[in-house]
């Protein structure tokens, strides 16, 4: 019997993992959740899984949770990042679902890393910001990392058992979201309610904006640069539109290893959470007869450029991937509430990145100010 964490319970990845424990009841028991705003659906959970430690990230939330749940014992509730952080490293699960969206999940990440668990890391942010001190932690303190994120889970499988010598690039797909194809004249009029209609995955708000501005390929470029140890110039990028292989390994004597399912995220999630066996029919079966075709292309850096800008980001190293990820969410949060265009998301990027002062990231607290500062300078961007 596993024990887990869920991180970000009420998002799209923790109510998947939960419907995995339901199909496992043997398998796992849930210990502690941690959540956003979505209280009806926490408590819902609560009762359902019965966890002994719940956090929420605010007060309003805490309250809210300590009415309903009034003259209970368990679970026992808190709230706050110091809370979501105790969830993370509550001493009786052996696994943490690292799942709550943004750079927000920076700090519970690196909690459970600290702790010495098993962090099935959905939160890509952690590594983009602080990938240098997370996986450093992770190394110090005993902890495994498991990519939950598709592509990293791909690769993870993919370079199993061989000496990493061996590889000699690591090709991220990525569908090429809902406008792939479209010219930057055609992208300036897109509509959020237009970006949130991805045509493989289903996903939280957030990320199919970014999977729409190839800003989340962008990130997840610097996720396998930290998670695989590989240099810049050797982890690419194609777009797949099928959305069937989730990433391909190039090995030294010309193989190449691809990993291939349908686009469901409950396998990747199944997979790190029952690491090293496979769940049996996490996911439906592919028919490989009804697959008309793979197709690869380059992705078009002109038209949607903040790829280009997180390879810059890397490239740059120090806080910079932090400050760029701190714009990217202001500004991808401008154009969900119609503030801003769809091609002002990649301007407001760079203009924040071509006035960020870069300091060292070896200390948390730099990055957090560049977050801060990231997040200051876009909103005046995005004002004006
Ligand atoms: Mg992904």
């Amino acid at each position: 019997m596993k024990k887990l964490s869920i991180l970000g319970s009420t998002g799209s990845i923790g109510t998947s993992a939960l419907r995995i424990v339901e199909a496992f009841p043997r398998k796992y028991r849930v210990v502690a959740l941690a959540a956003g705003k979505n209280i009806d659906l926490l408590c819902s959970q609560i009762e359902r899984f019965r966890p002994k430690v719940v956090a929420v990230s605010d007060e309003d939330g805490f309250r809210q949770l300590r009415q309903v749940l009034r003259g209970r014992k368990t679970p026992k509730i808190l709230f706050g990042s110091e809370g979501v952080c105790e969830a993370a490293a509550f001493p009786e699960a052996d696994i943490v679902l690292s799942a709550i969206v943004g750079s927000a999940g920076l700090m519970p990440t690196r909690a459970a890393v600290r702790a010495g668990k098993i962090v099935a890391l959905a939160n890509k942010e952690a590594l983009v910001t602080a990938g240098d001190i997370v996986m450093k932690e992770a190394r110090t303190y005993g902890a495994t990392i498991l990519p939950v994120d598709s592509e990293h889970s791909a690769l993870f499988q993919c370079m199993h058992g061989w000496k990493r010598e061996s590889v000699r690039r690591l090709i991220l797909t990525a569908s090429g979201g809902p406008f792939r194809g479209m010219k930057r004249k055609q992208l300036r009029t897109v509509a959020p309610a237009d970006a949130l209609c991805h045509p493989n995955w289903s996903m939280g708000r957030k990320i199919t904006i970014d999977s729409a501005t190839l800003m989340n390929k962008g990130l997840e470029v610097i996720e396998a640069y930290h998670l695989f140890g590989m240099p810049l110039d050797q982890i690419g990028v194609l777009i797949h539109p099928q959305s069937i292989v989730h990433s391909i390994v190039e090995y030294c004597d010309g193989s190449y290893l691809a990993q291939m399912s349908r686009p469901d995220m409950r396998g990747p999630i199944a997979l790190a959470l029952a690491y090293p066996e496979r769940l049996p029919e996490a996911v439906e079966p592919l028919r490989m007869d009804q697959i008309a075709s793979l197709t690869f292309e380059q992705p078009d850096l002109k038209n949607f450029p903040c790829l280009d800008l997180a390879y810059q980001a890397l490239q740059t190293g120090g806080t910079m991937p932090a400050a760029m990820n701190a714009a990217n969410e202001t500004a991808v949060h401008a154009f969900l509430e119609h503030r801003i265009r769809f091609t002002d998301i990649p301007k407001i990027i760079a203009r924040v990145m071509s006035a960020h002062a870069v300091m060292p990231a070896q200390a948390i607290g730099a990055i957090v100010e560049a977050d801060l500062w990231a997040r200051a300078i876009s909103q005046e961007a995005i004002r004006a």
